[in-house]
């Protein structure tokens, strides 16, 4: 398969350019043409003379893809499938909400993490996907230009697969690429500590991190995948971070019945997010099939979340989008790659 120019990253752009022997211009000239353009064949570049287009042509090409199939939601939340180079599937969650519609990037096929309430993680980790896989699923909705906010809150855990991620929020917002706002991006993870002080040196997006218990061996539990992560050691990173600007990390927490949702464990994680001036989102367990953890009653959601803000912290209800779909929070799962086209021989 040749190089994609789509969504290689800047740094390689500009070696691929030097290689050929080009002027360092045409790597602004390429990405105006991908990112503000949205050519989808080196042709179609007309600025650059035939000689260098031919260059390019020999040993790269424009990978895009038009989604294979989208459902919409009773209200209105949209899902979308894309295939990857691997001819495995992926999804993205498109959801309005007022005047903002946030897109909801997917980051692998599946997920390692495991998670006991998640049906991405029920599939195990299927595949990463490359930057230009995680940018697809942007360029190639067609309500790509009304999006105003960007989430990684889809398949996968994204600092499993750091080096796209980061190689993605970086073509999503430098100058050169889509030049999107840093705070519009929110990236959503368990946290591992040493992954994310990695992402935080290198990208400066808001963070969203999944607690769903404050008690370290309830999540080693709940989130399988965490277990070699000591929970304080994320706390530590988190507050550095809060000093810098209380605004850019918030928390996530599922709401399992008789799991995670007694009193006790809102004044623990009150406790443990103390003076760190942040919000937590409250989110509604989505049941799915083969799964058969229950989702806390809204009148005990409300509770917890009462307590929470006795206990000085911002604690907000998530609202369930995209649940007839399967396009809510830990519903996306693909079933299948699609049936390879069959060869006929001779
Ligand atoms: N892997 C990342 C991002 C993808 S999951 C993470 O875990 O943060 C996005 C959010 O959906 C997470 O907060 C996750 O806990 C939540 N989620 C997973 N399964 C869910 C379910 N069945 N119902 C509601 N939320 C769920
Ligand atoms: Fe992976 Fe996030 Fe699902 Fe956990 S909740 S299995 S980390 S996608």
């Amino acid at each position: 398969m040749k190089t994609n120019l789509f969504g290689l990253p800047q740094q390689s752009l500009e070696a691929l350019v030097s290689r050929l022997d080009m002027p360092r211009y045409r790597v602004d000239q390429i990405m105006r043409w991908l990112y503000r353009h949205h050519v989808t064949a080196i042709e179609q570049m007309t600025n650059l003379p035939q000689a260098d287009r031919r260059a390019l042509e020999q040993i790269t090409e424009i990978r895009v893809r038009p989604p294979q199939q989208s459902l919409t939601s009773s209200d209105k939340t949209r899902k979308y499938t894309f295939e990857t180079d691997a001819t495995d599937l992926v999804e993205t969650a498109l959801i309005p909400e007022g005047k903002r519609m946030t897109l909801c990037l997917s980051s692998q096929v599946g997920c390692r993490v495991g998670c006991r309430f998640c049906a991405t993680g029920a599939m195990r980790l299927r595949g990463n996907l490359s930057p230009a896989e995680i940018l697809n699923q942007y360029r190639s909705v067609p309500e790509r230009d009304q999006i105003t906010n960007i989430v990684y809150m889809g398949m996968g855990e994204p600092l499993d697969n750091l080096n796209a991620v980061v190689d993605s929020v970086e073509l999503l917002t430098s100058e050169h690429g889509y030049g999107l706002g840093n705070r519009r991006i929110t990236l959503s993870t368990v946290g591992k500590p040493e992954p994310l002080a990695r992402f935080l040196e290198r990208c400066d997006v808001r963070l969203a991190v999944s607690l769903h218990t404050p008690f370290q061996e309830q999540r080693r539990e709940l989130l399988p995948g965490t277990r070699g992560y000591d929970l304080d050691q994320l706390l530590r990173i988190l507050r550095d971070r809060a000093r810098q600007d209380a605004r850019r990390v918030s928390f996530e927490y599922v709401m399992l019945k008789d799991v995670n949702d007694s009193l006790e464990h809102a004044d623990a994680t009150a406790r443990l997010l103390a003076g760190m001036q942040t919000r937590i989102n409250l989110i509604p367990f989505h049941p799915w099939q083969g799964n058969d953890m229950l989702p806390t009653p809204a009148a005990r959601i409300e509770e917890f979340r009462a307590r929470l803000e006795q206990r000085g912290l911002i604690a907000t209800v998530r609202a369930s989008r995209g649940m007839d779909i399967e396009a809510a929070c830990g519903l996306l799962a693909t079933k299948r790659p699609p049936i390879a086209p069959v060869v006929v021989h001779g």
